[in-house]
């Protein structure tokens, strides 16, 4: 599954918004109960409106949604790359997550202490990237020097990363995160193994006052700039009015939110935000047994999306029945879809698309 790692200063906030993320009634739904696989390890739903309307067609008895993991990294501060705080253990933890999710103070409050005594996310964001931007620096100077004797027996593998990890290295002497460096095709995995921290993709989460949380405040203005021009996104939300949602029945919290002037929870926005930052889809499988969603990545063929529920499913791929979500609302279901001939029958060549509903024939 796809991870993603919560950071920032100390009582921004993190841990009220991992605590509201996991125990939400949508993260502990129905089937899958809500899973800590450690204390600062939790799964939630990803919330979807479509595999409602999927199950209420098909009859499905189970609804299972996909997943997402959160990952609530503690001990960021600055001098974390000196080994101060938790160091290099929590660097570590950073290093293993998909992506991260940036939460920065945009509320005022006396009574809880800034540990830079003034409250600034975007100085703060800096504090953190230059962290980061001085563990990664250490690491691709490590690894580089490491790489030396492979590269005088011309391995063509080492020469690859360290050309990479020279990239990243200047851009980074340079004050800019790795995430900056250009990345050709077929780089990408090579690239993604180095696991450089700041070049992952990054979500900045203002923590605004439940006053603000509909509006935003000039905090959560000036970091919506910030991200703007680095090209990453933001979403707004109230860790505490989260967190207050997260003990709510279902009714109960709609009639909270609108109370608020809120749409959704920002869980839901944050998920969401999530999803399009790491250039991930949904495929549904439906059936009278289950309807359940799966992540994917954009651009992921057939067998590989088959191989998701199952290796041997990637193995003895055939081929997968398709119809588009559209079709199979509008035809009432997969018969009707069939009848109406927009069921496809698609190979291995096939790109999935957002939405689509697989049936896979496979060989055992
Ligand atoms: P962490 O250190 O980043 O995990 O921060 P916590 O989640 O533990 O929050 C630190 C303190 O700030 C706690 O006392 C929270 O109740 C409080 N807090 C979190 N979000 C808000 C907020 O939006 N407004 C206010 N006033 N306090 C908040």
């Amino acid at each position: 599954g796809f991870k993603m790692g919560i950071v920032g200063l100390p009582n921004v906030g993190k841990s009220t918004l991992f605590n509201a993320l996991t125990r939400t009634a949508a993260a502990q739904a129905a089937n899958f109960p809500f899973c800590t696989i450690e204390p600062n390890v939790g799964e939630v739903n990803v919330p979807d409106a479509r595999l409602d309307t999927l199950a209420a067609i098909a009859g499905s008895r189970q609804i299972i949604p996909t997943r997402m993991t959160f990952v609530d990294i503690a001990g960021l501060v600055k001098g974390a790359s000196k080994g101060e705080g938790l160091g290099n253990q929590f660097l570590a933890n950073i290093r293993e997550t998909d992506a991260i999710a940036h939460v920065l103070r945009c509320f005022e409050d006396d009574d809880v202490t800034h540990v830079e005594g003034r409250v600034s996310p975007v100085a703060d964001a800096e504090t953190i990237e230059t962290e980061l931007m001085l563990a990664d620096l250490e690491s691709v100077e490590k690894r580089r020097a490491g790489l030396v004797r492979k590269l005088k027996g011309n391995d063509k593998d080492a020469a690859q990363q360290d050309r990479l990890l020279a990239a990243a290295q200047a851009a980074l002497e340079e004050g800019k995160p790795a995430r900056t460096v250009q990345v050709d095709a077929e780089d990408l995995r090579a690239w993604k193994l180095l696991q450089l921290l700041t070049g992952k993709p990054v979500l900045y989460v203002c923590n605004v006052s439940e006053a603000d949380a509909a509006t935003g405040n000039a905090h959560s203005a000036a970091v919506a700039e910030m991200a703007a021009a680095q090209g990453n996104s933001h979403v707004i939300i109230s860790a505490q009015i989260e967190e207050e949602i997260s003990q709510l029945e279902d009714d109960e919290a709609e009639m909270f939110l609108s109370e608020m002037g809120l749409e959704e929870p920002g869980l839901d926005r944050l998920i969401r935000a999530g999803y399009d930052l790491l250039h991930l889809e949904t495929y549904f499988t439906v059936g009278p047994k289950e309807a359940r969603a799966w992540t994917i990545r954009q651009g992921t063929s057939a067998p590989q999306a088959a191989g998701v529920i199952h290796g041997d499913f990637e193995k003895g791929f055939i081929r997968a029945e398709t119809i588009a979500y559209d079709d199979f609302v509008a035809c009432k279901g997969e018969s009707g879809a069939k009848e109406a001939g927009k069921m496809r029958a698609e190979g291995k060549a096939y790109t999935v698309k957002d939405g689509d509903v697989l049936h896979f024939l496979f060989n055992t």
